[in-house]
């Protein structure tokens, strides 16, 4: 630091230089900054190199471009994702087909030493870095994280709303609609658990306890006739989690065998496919009724009000502004005029509230349709599989709950219900709510 006078001056400068230069350090550093944040609110793309999947573009913008096969991969990246596979398992796949990792794929196409990852093996943090990044939207996500300040070095993740998106800046490699899947698989409460074999059974995970809402768990039961005998079968069911964690005082087994359940399961969303199949109109109207609480059942009621809503506000404005004509002209005293304006005021605020309720539900009715379609389309593409996968139930249920087994040897009726995804909001609710009141 300039320190050449500061012993000559009698007294110590160096704390308050000390102060300045941090100062002009600070001040530098945030100059900079701004210019950054100025270039990429413009849309230029400011990194180094580009995201795996694209090339840095050549224009003034240097806006990424898309690049085979990388690209090719991304997309079945979250082709995979989206299908339910989870990020550890799409990492597992493309090592054994050795396929290269973005650092190598960088440095054998664009000669850039891989010097942050040595063991050369796709890892479940990077496909799920990936499959989080807007960037293959075509939406360009800049500023996604920042340092703590000019002297900690340290990167930290930014707010969503501090980072800067501009929208449809490059070519995309996924659609909304695939990615908006993939988002719904991480939402999902399962990532289902494999069985010694490594094979995880279609419903894994999304059975839970009628009574007690707990996630049901996987177990085994072998069975032989003599100690040496040959095993005669080999079961697996599914029992209650409280059960199994803390005994009877809990909960009951609600045992049931994983290969009687699929069999259910599968029954019950093949006579929703044949509904599909045979008479379309008829299950889409079984499919709305479903989410009877914002049904379209009172939508005809809705418009004949709102219309009735809409034609009254305008009298009422017609009404307010011939009482202040009807003031200036002196027709009517003050605190008349003032008791008038005020009730038509009050009738306003009413209606006002009356439109947006009915304007809301109708939007939500809208939404139930769009619902009711995808949940079709997604039946329809599964029309001829032979047997319940995983695949199926995660694009198709939220969950299903079992009820308790009556008893080994009792004819009783026992009660299993499964929970649609799309379809079924309301009944979703209503379940989670009984639960939420039983703990
Ligand atoms: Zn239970």
């Amino acid at each position: 630091m300039d320190s050449a006078n500061t012993e000559n001056a009698g007294m110590d400068m160096t704390p308050i230089m000390n102060v300045f230069n941090e100062w002009h350090a600070a001040n530098t550093s945030k100059k900079i900054r701004a210019v950054i944040e100025a270039n990429e609110r413009a849309g230029k793309y400011r990194a180094g190199f580009a995201l795996y999947g694209y090339i840095k573009g050549t224009d003034e913008k240097k806006l990424p471009i898309r690049d085979e096969p990388a690209a090719s991969i991304v997309h079945r990246m979250f082709e995979m994702r989206a299908s339910g596979i989870s990020p550890n398992k799409i990492a597992q796949t493309f090592n054994d087909e050795g396929i290269l990792t973005p650092g190598d794929y960088k440095e054998q196409k664009l000669g850039i030493p891989n010097t942050q990852h040595s063991h050369h093996r796709w890892s479940c943090t990077t496909v799920k870095q990936l499959l989080q990044n807007p960037t293959y939207l075509g939406h360009l996500v800049q500023m996604r994280t920042t340092n703590l300040s000019y002297k900690n070095k340290k990167v930290v993740k930014r707010d969503p709303d501090e980072m800067v998106t501009v929208e449809n800046t490059n070519e995309a490699i996924v659609s909304q609609e695939l990615w908006d899947k993939c988002r719904e698989m991480e939402a999902s409460v399962s990532q289902g658990k494999k069985t010694a074999t490594g094979f995880v059974h279609p419903l894994s995970g999304l059975v839970y306890c009628a009574d007690c809402g707990n996630k049901m768990y996987m177990k085994y039961n072998n069975n032989r006739h003599s100690r040496k005998g040959p095993r005669i079968y080999y079961r697996e069911n599914y029992c209650c989690g409280a059960y199994e964690k803390f005994g009877p005082r809990a909960c009951s087994s609600h045992y049931i065998q994983i290969k009687i359940l699929n069999q259910i399961v599968l029954t019950d969303i093949r006579s929703r496919m044949s509904m599909v199949s045979l008479e379309e109109k008829a299950a889409r109207e079984e499919f709305l009724r479903r989410n009877e609480q914002i049904s379209s059942r009172d939508g005809k009621a809705d418009q004949k009000r709102l219309n009735q809503a809409k034609r009254r506000m305008v009298e009422l404005d017609k009404l307010i502004s011939s009482v202040y004509e009807d003031k200036v002209l002196g027709k009517i005293p003050e605190d008349v005029c003032v008791g008038l304006l005020k009730k038509y005021q009050d009738e306003k605020v009413t209606i006002k509230a009356t439109v947006t309720e009915i304007e809301r539900k109708s939007s939500e009715a809208g939404k139930d349709a769009a619902d009711m379609d995808e949940f079709i389309k997604r039946l329809k593409a599964y029309m001829d599989v032979p047997e319940l996968t995983r695949e199926m139930c995660m694009e198709l249920i939220d969950f299903v709950t079992v009820d308790e087994c009556p008893g080994k040897y009792s004819k009783e009726p026992r009660e299993i219900h499964i929970y649609y995804k799309l379809i079924d909001k309301s009944a979703k609710s209503e379940q989670l709510q009984s639960w939420e009141q039983n703990k």
